[in-house]
Protein backbone atom coordinates (compact mmCIF):
# COMPACT_ATOMS: atom_id res chain seq x y z
CA UNK A 1 0.00 0.00 0.00
CA UNK A 2 1.36 3.10 -1.35
CA UNK A 3 1.28 6.07 2.00
CA UNK A 4 2.76 9.33 -0.03
CA UNK A 5 0.66 12.67 0.68
CA UNK A 6 -0.19 13.15 -2.74
CA UNK A 7 -1.24 10.06 -3.74
CA UNK A 8 -3.81 10.13 -1.22
CA UNK A 9 -5.30 13.20 -2.75
CA UNK A 10 -5.16 11.95 -6.64
CA UNK A 11 -7.17 8.62 -5.28
CA UNK A 12 -9.68 10.86 -3.47
CA UNK A 13 -9.85 13.07 -6.98
CA UNK A 14 -10.49 9.97 -8.92
CA UNK A 15 -13.22 8.03 -6.52
CA UNK A 16 -15.14 11.88 -6.15
CA UNK A 17 -14.18 14.46 -8.78
CA UNK A 18 -16.73 16.85 -7.97
CA UNK A 19 -16.83 16.66 -4.32
CA UNK A 20 -16.64 19.46 -2.25
CA UNK A 21 -13.35 19.03 -0.25
CA UNK A 22 -12.79 22.37 1.00
CA UNK A 23 -14.22 25.97 2.23
CA UNK A 24 -12.73 28.29 4.29
CA UNK A 25 -15.32 30.55 4.46
CA UNK A 26 -13.94 32.57 1.45
CA UNK A 27 -14.20 29.83 -1.27
CA UNK A 28 -15.29 26.36 -1.99
CA UNK A 29 -13.28 24.26 -4.46
CA UNK A 30 -14.14 20.70 -5.17
CA UNK A 31 -11.19 17.69 -5.56
CA UNK A 32 -11.25 18.31 -9.27
CA UNK A 33 -10.37 21.86 -8.86
CA UNK A 34 -8.08 21.24 -5.97
CA UNK A 35 -5.78 18.85 -7.59
CA UNK A 36 -5.81 21.08 -10.69
CA UNK A 37 -4.43 23.82 -8.49
CA UNK A 38 -2.15 21.17 -6.75
CA UNK A 39 -0.89 20.60 -10.04
CA UNK A 40 -0.57 24.01 -11.40
CA UNK A 41 1.57 24.84 -8.05
CA UNK A 42 3.58 21.73 -8.46
CA UNK A 43 4.52 23.14 -11.78
CA UNK A 44 5.43 26.70 -10.65
CA UNK A 45 7.33 25.44 -7.73
CA UNK A 46 9.82 23.29 -10.35
CA UNK A 47 9.86 26.58 -12.54
CA UNK A 48 10.99 28.41 -9.33
CA UNK A 49 13.79 26.09 -8.76
CA UNK A 50 12.77 24.13 -5.77
CA UNK A 51 13.99 20.24 -5.40
CA UNK A 52 13.35 17.64 -3.46
CA UNK A 53 14.21 18.35 -0.09
CA UNK A 54 14.14 22.06 0.22
CA UNK A 55 11.87 23.70 2.60
CA UNK A 56 8.72 25.39 1.66
CA UNK A 57 7.79 27.71 4.90
CA UNK A 58 4.04 28.51 5.08
CA UNK A 59 3.36 30.77 8.25
CA UNK A 60 -0.46 31.57 6.80
CA UNK A 61 -4.30 30.46 8.98
CA UNK A 62 -6.13 27.82 8.25
CA UNK A 63 -6.95 28.68 4.07
CA UNK A 64 -7.33 26.84 0.99
CA UNK A 65 -3.56 28.04 -0.32
CA UNK A 66 -2.84 26.61 2.95
CA UNK A 67 -3.92 23.01 1.76
CA UNK A 68 -2.85 23.70 -2.12
CA UNK A 69 0.63 24.44 -1.20
CA UNK A 70 0.66 21.14 1.41
CA UNK A 71 -0.28 18.79 -1.48
CA UNK A 72 2.09 21.33 -4.23
CA UNK A 73 4.54 20.57 -2.03
CA UNK A 74 4.07 16.96 -1.60
CA UNK A 75 3.91 15.71 -5.51
CA UNK A 76 7.69 16.94 -6.04
CA UNK A 77 8.65 15.89 -2.33
CA UNK A 78 9.57 18.94 -0.93
CA UNK A 79 9.56 19.72 2.87
CA UNK A 80 6.62 21.62 3.93
CA UNK A 81 7.30 23.85 7.01
CA UNK A 82 3.78 25.11 8.36
CA UNK A 83 4.53 27.63 11.73
CA UNK A 84 2.20 29.79 13.22
CA UNK A 85 1.32 32.84 11.91
CA UNK A 86 0.76 34.31 15.31
CA UNK A 87 4.46 34.21 16.15
CA UNK A 88 6.10 37.45 17.29
CA UNK A 89 9.31 38.48 15.74
CA UNK A 90 11.63 36.30 18.41
CA UNK A 91 9.92 32.85 17.08
CA UNK A 92 9.59 34.18 13.29
CA UNK A 93 12.86 34.25 12.93
CA UNK A 94 14.39 31.37 15.28
CA UNK A 95 12.01 29.12 13.29
CA UNK A 96 13.46 30.88 9.84
CA UNK A 97 16.90 30.54 10.98
CA UNK A 98 16.28 27.01 11.95
CA UNK A 99 14.49 25.63 8.75
CA UNK A 100 16.00 28.06 6.06
CA UNK A 101 13.16 27.66 3.78
CA UNK A 102 13.81 28.67 -0.53
CA UNK A 103 10.18 29.80 -0.55
CA UNK A 104 8.50 31.46 2.76
CA UNK A 105 4.81 31.66 2.25
CA UNK A 106 3.54 34.56 4.92
CA UNK A 107 0.04 36.41 4.86
CA UNK A 108 -0.24 40.15 6.51
CA UNK A 109 -0.03 39.06 10.03
CA UNK A 110 3.51 38.10 9.45
CA UNK A 111 3.90 41.68 7.90
CA UNK A 112 2.16 43.70 10.93
CA UNK A 113 3.98 41.66 13.69
CA UNK A 114 7.74 41.04 12.10
CA UNK A 115 7.76 43.24 8.91
CA UNK A 116 9.01 41.30 5.88
CA UNK A 117 12.32 42.82 5.35
CA UNK A 118 13.64 40.95 8.16
CA UNK A 119 12.87 37.34 6.62
CA UNK A 120 14.01 38.41 3.14
CA UNK A 121 17.67 36.88 2.39
CA UNK A 122 19.33 36.17 -1.11
CA UNK A 123 18.86 32.29 -1.26
CA UNK A 124 15.22 32.84 -0.41
CA UNK A 125 11.60 34.18 -2.31
CA UNK A 126 9.01 35.47 0.19
CA UNK A 127 5.23 34.79 -1.08
CA UNK A 128 2.58 36.82 0.20
CA UNK A 129 -0.89 35.34 0.71
CA UNK A 130 -4.22 37.53 0.44
CA UNK A 131 -1.88 40.84 0.31
CA UNK A 132 0.38 42.77 -1.39
CA UNK A 133 4.56 44.00 -0.03
CA UNK A 134 7.08 45.01 -2.04
CA UNK A 135 9.00 42.20 -0.76
CA UNK A 136 7.44 39.56 -2.00
CA UNK A 137 5.10 37.99 -5.05
CA UNK A 138 1.71 38.24 -4.73
CA UNK A 139 0.18 34.24 -4.89
CA UNK A 140 -2.23 34.65 -7.31
CA UNK A 141 0.90 36.75 -9.58
CA UNK A 142 2.77 33.49 -9.63
CA UNK A 143 2.09 32.26 -12.95
CA UNK A 144 3.72 29.23 -15.29
CA UNK A 145 5.95 30.24 -18.47
CA UNK A 146 6.05 26.37 -19.72
CA UNK A 147 2.35 24.97 -20.07
CA UNK A 148 3.68 21.40 -20.93
CA UNK A 149 2.89 18.37 -18.22
CA UNK A 150 5.03 17.91 -15.73
CA UNK A 151 6.25 14.59 -14.97
CA UNK A 152 6.90 13.61 -11.49
CA UNK A 153 7.40 9.96 -10.13
CA UNK A 154 5.61 9.46 -6.69
CA UNK A 155 7.81 10.28 -3.44
CA UNK A 156 8.56 7.24 -1.70
CA UNK A 157 6.55 7.44 1.43
CA UNK A 158 9.30 6.87 3.48
CA UNK A 159 10.68 10.17 2.41
CA UNK A 160 11.00 13.54 4.80
CA UNK A 161 7.27 15.32 4.35
CA UNK A 162 7.38 18.07 6.96
CA UNK A 163 8.83 19.56 9.47
CA UNK A 164 6.25 20.77 12.25
CA UNK A 165 7.49 22.33 15.00
CA UNK A 166 5.98 21.05 18.90
CA UNK A 167 3.96 23.40 20.58
CA UNK A 168 6.29 25.49 23.05
CA UNK A 169 4.91 24.22 25.92
CA UNK A 170 7.95 23.29 27.93
CA UNK A 171 10.43 25.30 25.86
CA UNK A 172 11.20 26.73 22.25
CA UNK A 173 9.69 24.98 19.47
CA UNK A 174 11.69 21.68 18.16
CA UNK A 175 11.21 21.02 14.23
CA UNK A 176 9.87 17.64 14.36
CA UNK A 177 10.88 15.39 10.87
CA UNK A 178 7.67 13.40 9.60
CA UNK A 179 7.52 11.04 6.87
CA UNK A 180 4.73 10.59 4.32
CA UNK A 181 3.72 8.14 5.50
CA UNK A 182 3.86 8.97 9.10
CA UNK A 183 1.08 11.53 8.34
CA UNK A 184 -1.19 9.82 6.17
CA UNK A 185 -1.42 6.74 7.93
CA UNK A 186 -1.98 8.58 10.72
CA UNK A 187 -4.58 10.18 9.20
CA UNK A 188 -5.78 6.67 8.14
CA UNK A 189 -6.02 5.11 11.76
CA UNK A 190 -7.98 8.54 12.84
CA UNK A 191 -10.18 7.75 10.13
CA UNK A 192 -10.56 4.34 10.51
CA UNK A 193 -11.17 5.11 14.77
CA UNK A 194 -13.99 7.79 13.76
CA UNK A 195 -15.95 5.61 11.48
CA UNK A 196 -15.36 8.42 8.70
CA UNK A 197 -16.37 8.09 5.08
CA UNK A 198 -17.10 10.32 2.04
CA UNK A 199 -19.76 11.80 3.62
CA UNK A 200 -18.95 12.96 6.22
CA UNK A 201 -17.77 16.84 7.14
CA UNK A 202 -15.11 17.68 9.00
CA UNK A 203 -15.17 21.02 10.97
CA UNK A 204 -11.34 22.27 11.19
CA UNK A 205 -10.66 25.08 13.84
CA UNK A 206 -7.25 23.63 15.41
CA UNK A 207 -4.27 24.94 13.26
CA UNK A 208 -3.32 22.88 10.28
CA UNK A 209 1.07 23.76 11.57
CA UNK A 210 0.32 20.82 14.16
CA UNK A 211 -0.26 17.42 13.90
CA UNK A 212 -3.37 17.69 15.14
CA UNK A 213 -5.17 19.83 12.28
CA UNK A 214 -2.77 18.22 9.20
CA UNK A 215 -2.96 14.84 9.94
CA UNK A 216 -5.77 14.36 12.40
CA UNK A 217 -8.07 16.50 10.26
CA UNK A 218 -6.99 17.22 7.29
CA UNK A 219 -5.00 13.72 5.94
CA UNK A 220 -7.92 11.75 7.71
CA UNK A 221 -10.64 13.77 5.61
CA UNK A 222 -8.66 13.62 2.47
CA UNK A 223 -8.58 9.85 2.77
CA UNK A 224 -11.92 8.94 2.84
CA UNK A 225 -12.69 12.04 0.53
CA UNK A 226 -14.74 14.07 3.23
CA UNK A 227 -15.76 17.83 3.12
CA UNK A 228 -13.02 19.90 5.17
CA UNK A 229 -14.55 23.33 6.75
CA UNK A 230 -11.47 25.27 7.35
CA UNK A 231 -11.84 27.65 10.64
CA UNK A 232 -9.57 30.16 10.28
CA UNK A 233 -9.60 31.58 13.69
CA UNK A 234 -11.54 29.52 16.68
CA UNK A 235 -14.29 31.47 17.67
CA UNK A 236 -17.05 29.27 19.68
CA UNK A 237 -19.95 30.85 18.46
CA UNK A 238 -18.14 30.73 15.02
CA UNK A 239 -17.91 27.06 15.13
CA UNK A 240 -20.77 26.46 16.31
CA UNK A 241 -22.71 28.09 14.03
CA UNK A 242 -20.80 26.89 11.07
CA UNK A 243 -21.46 23.33 12.42
CA UNK A 244 -25.18 24.17 11.88
CA UNK A 245 -25.04 26.13 8.68
CA UNK A 246 -22.42 22.98 6.94
CA UNK A 247 -24.32 20.43 8.75
CA UNK A 248 -20.73 19.18 9.90
CA UNK A 249 -20.29 15.67 10.90
CA UNK A 250 -16.88 15.38 12.81
CA UNK A 251 -15.75 17.67 15.37
CA UNK A 252 -12.13 17.28 16.45
CA UNK A 253 -10.87 19.83 19.10
CA UNK A 254 -8.64 21.01 21.59
CA UNK A 255 -10.64 20.38 25.02
CA UNK A 256 -10.34 24.09 25.58
CA UNK A 257 -12.30 24.81 22.68
CA UNK A 258 -14.69 22.34 23.55
CA UNK A 259 -15.28 24.01 27.04
CA UNK A 260 -15.69 27.53 25.76
CA UNK A 261 -18.50 26.44 23.16
CA UNK A 262 -20.31 24.61 26.27
CA UNK A 263 -20.05 27.58 28.46
CA UNK A 264 -21.05 30.11 25.39
CA UNK A 265 -24.35 32.05 26.06
CA UNK A 266 -25.92 31.15 23.19
CA UNK A 267 -25.10 27.27 22.73
CA UNK A 268 -28.46 25.92 23.19
CA UNK A 269 -30.13 28.06 19.86
CA UNK A 270 -27.54 26.42 17.78
CA UNK A 271 -28.80 22.98 16.26
CA UNK A 272 -25.93 20.52 16.38
CA UNK A 273 -27.41 17.47 15.80
CA UNK A 274 -25.68 16.46 12.60
CA UNK A 275 -22.69 15.62 14.59
CA UNK A 276 -21.49 11.98 14.41
CA UNK A 277 -18.50 11.28 16.09
CA UNK A 278 -15.23 13.86 16.99
CA UNK A 279 -12.05 13.32 19.31
CA UNK A 280 -10.55 15.94 22.01
CA UNK A 281 -7.15 15.46 22.76
CA UNK A 282 -3.51 17.44 22.78
CA UNK A 283 -3.81 18.06 26.47
CA UNK A 284 -6.13 16.74 29.54
CA UNK A 285 -9.65 16.87 28.88
CA UNK A 286 -11.52 16.59 32.80
CA UNK A 287 -14.32 13.72 32.60
CA UNK A 288 -16.98 16.79 33.20
CA UNK A 289 -16.69 18.01 30.00
CA UNK A 290 -16.41 14.60 27.85
CA UNK A 291 -19.57 13.84 29.52
CA UNK A 292 -21.04 17.35 29.04
CA UNK A 293 -20.46 16.93 25.20
CA UNK A 294 -21.19 13.26 24.85
CA UNK A 295 -24.28 14.22 26.40
CA UNK A 296 -24.99 18.05 25.04
CA UNK A 297 -23.72 17.72 21.88
CA UNK A 298 -24.69 14.35 21.34
CA UNK A 299 -21.59 12.74 19.35
CA UNK A 300 -19.55 10.01 19.64
CA UNK A 301 -16.37 11.67 21.33
CA UNK A 302 -13.34 9.91 21.52
CA UNK A 303 -10.24 10.78 23.93
CA UNK A 304 -6.56 10.17 21.84
CA UNK A 305 -3.42 10.77 23.25
CA UNK A 306 -0.35 11.79 20.92
CA UNK A 307 2.23 14.32 19.94
CA UNK A 308 3.78 16.00 16.98
CA UNK A 309 6.68 13.54 17.45
CA UNK A 310 4.27 10.03 17.13
CA UNK A 311 0.78 11.55 15.53
CA UNK A 312 -2.34 9.93 17.36
CA UNK A 313 -0.72 7.12 19.31
CA UNK A 314 -4.08 6.36 21.35
CA UNK A 315 -7.77 6.37 21.07
CA UNK A 316 -10.85 5.07 23.25
CA UNK A 317 -13.34 2.93 21.44
CA UNK A 318 -15.97 4.40 19.06
CA UNK A 319 -18.46 2.71 21.23
CA UNK A 320 -16.80 3.05 24.61
CA UNK A 321 -19.04 5.33 26.65
CA UNK A 322 -17.97 3.86 29.94
CA UNK A 323 -17.45 5.64 33.52
CA UNK A 324 -14.17 3.82 33.80
CA UNK A 325 -12.73 4.84 30.34
CA UNK A 326 -13.07 8.85 31.43
CA UNK A 327 -9.90 8.74 33.45
CA UNK A 328 -8.15 6.95 30.52
CA UNK A 329 -7.10 8.22 27.07
CA UNK A 330 -7.74 4.66 25.15
CA UNK A 331 -6.16 2.11 23.88
CA UNK A 332 -3.17 1.99 21.16
CA UNK A 333 -4.14 2.49 17.78
CA UNK A 334 -3.45 -0.40 15.56
CA UNK A 335 -0.12 -0.55 14.81
CA UNK A 336 1.14 1.29 17.80
CA UNK A 337 3.18 -0.14 20.36
CA UNK A 338 3.01 1.48 24.14
CA UNK A 339 5.13 0.39 27.12
CA UNK A 340 6.09 2.22 30.35
CA UNK A 341 9.49 1.97 31.44
CA UNK A 342 11.78 3.50 34.36
CA UNK A 343 14.50 5.23 34.88
CA UNK A 344 16.49 2.82 32.89
CA UNK A 345 13.95 2.47 30.36
CA UNK A 346 13.44 -0.87 31.49
CA UNK A 347 9.66 -2.11 30.93
CA UNK A 348 7.42 -1.90 33.87
CA UNK A 349 4.47 -4.38 35.28
CA UNK A 350 1.16 -3.42 34.47
CA UNK A 351 -0.41 -0.73 36.48
CA UNK A 352 2.86 0.96 37.31
CA UNK A 353 3.58 4.48 36.93
CA UNK A 354 6.41 5.48 34.00
CA UNK A 355 7.44 7.17 31.44
CA UNK A 356 5.32 6.47 28.33
CA UNK A 357 7.37 5.01 25.29
CA UNK A 358 5.81 4.89 22.20
CA UNK A 359 6.80 2.88 18.81
CA UNK A 360 4.47 3.09 15.69
CA UNK A 361 3.88 4.28 12.02
CA UNK A 362 3.56 7.74 13.16
CA UNK A 363 7.76 8.18 14.75
CA UNK A 364 9.24 11.24 13.42
CA UNK A 365 12.75 10.86 11.80
CA UNK A 366 14.11 13.32 14.59
CA UNK A 367 14.27 16.47 15.64
CA UNK A 368 15.63 19.13 12.33
CA UNK A 369 19.36 19.93 13.59
CA UNK A 370 18.95 18.82 16.81
CA UNK A 371 20.72 15.17 16.74
CA UNK A 372 21.58 15.10 20.47
CA UNK A 373 17.93 15.85 21.66
CA UNK A 374 17.26 13.37 19.16
CA UNK A 375 19.49 10.99 20.56
CA UNK A 376 18.12 11.46 23.80
CA UNK A 377 14.34 10.41 23.04
CA UNK A 378 14.54 7.84 19.90
CA UNK A 379 16.11 4.65 21.42
CA UNK A 380 17.30 1.58 19.98
CA UNK A 381 14.61 -0.66 18.24
CA UNK A 382 12.65 2.56 16.67
CA UNK A 383 11.18 3.53 20.61
CA UNK A 384 10.45 6.93 21.11
CA UNK A 385 10.49 8.25 24.70
CA UNK A 386 8.21 10.52 25.43
CA UNK A 387 8.92 12.30 28.59
CA UNK A 388 5.07 11.89 29.57
CA UNK A 389 4.54 9.89 32.89
CA UNK A 390 1.27 7.08 32.69
CA UNK A 391 0.60 3.67 33.51
CA UNK A 392 -0.98 0.78 31.58
CA UNK A 393 -4.03 -1.17 32.68
CA UNK A 394 -4.59 -5.09 32.08
CA UNK A 395 -7.05 -3.88 29.35
CA UNK A 396 -4.15 -1.94 27.75
CA UNK A 397 -6.01 0.94 28.45
CA UNK A 398 -3.13 4.38 29.02
CA UNK A 399 -3.84 6.17 31.59
CA UNK A 400 -2.18 9.70 31.18
CA UNK A 401 -0.32 10.76 34.22
CA UNK A 402 1.63 14.14 33.30
CA UNK A 403 4.69 15.50 32.13
CA UNK A 404 7.91 14.14 34.03
CA UNK A 405 9.25 17.59 33.82
CA UNK A 406 6.07 19.27 35.91
CA UNK A 407 6.29 16.28 38.15
CA UNK A 408 6.05 18.16 41.43
CA UNK A 409 8.68 16.75 44.37
CA UNK A 410 7.35 18.48 47.56
CA UNK A 411 9.58 17.04 50.59
CA UNK A 412 10.32 13.56 48.84
CA UNK A 413 6.38 13.22 48.03
CA UNK A 414 5.85 12.93 44.47
CA UNK A 415 2.56 15.32 43.41
CA UNK A 416 0.97 14.68 40.02
CA UNK A 417 -0.24 18.36 39.16
CA UNK A 418 -2.88 16.66 36.97
CA UNK A 419 -4.75 14.86 39.67
CA UNK A 420 -4.88 18.02 41.49
CA UNK A 421 -6.37 20.00 38.09
CA UNK A 422 -9.08 17.27 37.45
CA UNK A 423 -10.75 18.08 41.30
CA UNK A 424 -10.27 21.67 40.74
CA UNK A 425 -12.14 21.58 37.16
CA UNK A 426 -15.33 19.50 39.27
CA UNK A 427 -15.52 22.92 41.55
CA UNK A 428 -18.61 24.57 39.66
CA UNK A 429 -16.67 28.15 39.67
CA UNK A 430 -13.32 26.92 37.97
CA UNK A 431 -13.17 27.11 34.51
CA UNK A 432 -9.44 25.52 34.02
CA UNK A 433 -6.22 25.56 36.35
CA UNK A 434 -2.55 24.82 36.19
CA UNK A 435 -1.07 23.30 38.89
CA UNK A 436 2.88 24.21 39.21
CA UNK A 437 5.64 23.64 41.99
CA UNK A 438 7.18 27.09 43.32
CA UNK A 439 10.91 26.92 44.47
CA UNK A 440 10.84 26.49 48.33
CA UNK A 441 14.23 26.19 50.84
CA UNK A 442 13.01 23.55 52.77
CA UNK A 443 10.67 21.41 51.08
CA UNK A 444 12.63 21.78 47.34
CA UNK A 445 8.65 22.58 46.03
CA UNK A 446 5.54 24.16 47.14
CA UNK A 447 2.45 23.39 45.42
CA UNK A 448 0.91 26.21 43.56
CA UNK A 449 -2.46 26.85 41.84
CA UNK A 450 -3.11 29.03 38.97
CA UNK A 451 -6.81 29.42 38.64
CA UNK A 452 -9.05 30.96 36.11
CA UNK A 453 -12.83 31.13 37.50
CA UNK A 454 -15.44 31.21 35.07
CA UNK A 455 -17.18 34.35 33.79
CA UNK A 456 -19.01 36.11 36.61
CA UNK A 457 -17.60 33.58 39.39
CA UNK A 458 -16.39 34.60 42.64
CA UNK A 459 -13.95 32.57 45.06
CA UNK A 460 -11.26 33.28 47.36
CA UNK A 461 -8.53 31.20 48.46
CA UNK A 462 -9.64 29.53 51.56
CA UNK A 463 -13.09 28.16 49.97
CA UNK A 464 -10.65 26.14 47.05
CA UNK A 465 -8.39 25.05 49.83
CA UNK A 466 -10.54 23.64 52.03
CA UNK A 467 -12.61 22.44 49.29
CA UNK A 468 -9.21 20.73 48.44
CA UNK A 469 -8.75 19.49 51.51
CA UNK A 470 -11.57 17.24 52.17
CA UNK A 471 -10.49 15.31 48.56
CA UNK A 472 -6.84 15.22 48.45
CA UNK A 473 -4.14 14.34 51.23
CA UNK A 474 -2.93 16.96 52.86
CA UNK A 475 0.54 16.75 51.47
CA UNK A 476 -0.57 17.90 47.75
CA UNK A 477 -3.04 20.75 48.96
CA UNK A 478 -1.71 23.30 47.22
CA UNK A 479 0.61 26.21 49.54
CA UNK A 480 -0.85 29.08 47.30
CA UNK A 481 -3.39 29.70 45.20
CA UNK A 482 -3.84 32.58 42.81
CA UNK A 483 -6.49 33.82 40.90
CA UNK A 484 -5.73 34.88 36.71
CA UNK A 485 -7.47 36.38 34.07
CA UNK A 486 -5.91 33.95 31.36
CA UNK A 487 -3.82 31.27 31.91
CA UNK A 488 -1.26 31.23 29.40
CA UNK A 489 -1.78 29.16 26.66
CA UNK A 490 0.26 28.00 23.28
CA UNK A 491 -1.84 27.94 19.65
CA UNK A 492 -2.92 24.17 20.47
CA UNK A 493 -4.28 24.98 23.52
CA UNK A 494 -2.05 24.02 26.27
CA UNK A 495 -1.09 26.13 29.34
CA UNK A 496 2.46 26.88 29.33
CA UNK A 497 3.09 25.93 33.24
CA UNK A 498 6.86 27.86 32.96
CA UNK A 499 5.56 31.07 32.07
CA UNK A 500 2.81 30.78 34.55
CA UNK A 501 5.59 29.71 37.01
CA UNK A 502 7.37 32.85 35.89
CA UNK A 503 4.42 35.20 36.31
CA UNK A 504 3.56 33.77 39.63
CA UNK A 505 7.10 34.23 41.08
CA UNK A 506 6.61 37.86 39.96
CA UNK A 507 3.62 38.74 41.34
CA UNK A 508 4.08 37.13 44.48
CA UNK A 509 8.04 38.84 45.27
P1 LIG B 1 6.97 20.99 23.55
O1 LIG B 1 7.38 19.60 23.19
O2 LIG B 1 7.49 22.01 22.61
O3 LIG B 1 7.19 21.34 24.96
P2 LIG B 1 4.27 19.95 23.46
O4 LIG B 1 4.84 18.71 24.04
O5 LIG B 1 3.06 20.51 24.12
O6 LIG B 1 5.37 21.10 23.35
P3 LIG B 1 2.89 18.73 21.24
O7 LIG B 1 3.65 17.75 20.46
O8 LIG B 1 1.90 19.57 20.54
O9 LIG B 1 3.93 19.72 21.93
O10 LIG B 1 2.09 18.04 22.42
C1 LIG B 1 2.31 16.74 22.88
C2 LIG B 1 2.07 16.64 24.36
O11 LIG B 1 0.74 17.05 24.71
C3 LIG B 1 2.20 15.24 24.91
O12 LIG B 1 3.53 14.88 25.12
C4 LIG B 1 1.37 15.32 26.19
O13 LIG B 1 2.16 15.86 27.25
C5 LIG B 1 0.27 16.31 25.85
N1 LIG B 1 -0.98 15.58 25.48
C6 LIG B 1 -1.35 15.15 24.27
N2 LIG B 1 -2.54 14.52 24.29
C7 LIG B 1 -2.95 14.54 25.56
C8 LIG B 1 -4.11 14.05 26.24
N3 LIG B 1 -5.11 13.42 25.63
N4 LIG B 1 -4.17 14.24 27.58
C9 LIG B 1 -3.17 14.89 28.22
N5 LIG B 1 -2.07 15.38 27.64
C10 LIG B 1 -1.94 15.22 26.32
MG1 LIG C 1 6.65 17.72 23.64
Amino acid sequence: KDYSVFPLLYQAVQANPKKEALYDLNERITYEQLLERVNELAAIFIEMGVVKGDRIGVCLPNWNETVIIFFAAAKLGATVVPFNPNYREYEIAYIVANAAPKLLFVCEKVEENVGLAALVADQRQLISVRFKSPFAIPFEQLKRTNKSAIDVSIVPSHERYCILYTSGTTGLPKGVMITHSSVVQSGLALARSLKCTKDDVFIVPAPLFHIFGMACNLMAAVSCQAKVILQEKFKPDHTLALIEQEKVTIHQAVPTMFILELNHPDFSTFDLSSLRAGMVGAAPCPKETVQEIRKRMGFHLCISYGMTEVGAATITPYEDEDESSLDTVGKPMEGVEITIVNEDREPLPVGDIGEIAIRGFGNMIGYYKLPEQTNEVLGDNGWFYTGDLGSLDEEGYLRFIGRKKELIIRGGYNIYPQEIEAILSEHEKVQESAVIGLPDEVLGELVCAGIKLKQGAHSSEQELLAYLSKRIAHYKVPSKIVFVEELPVTASGKVQKSQLREQIIETIK
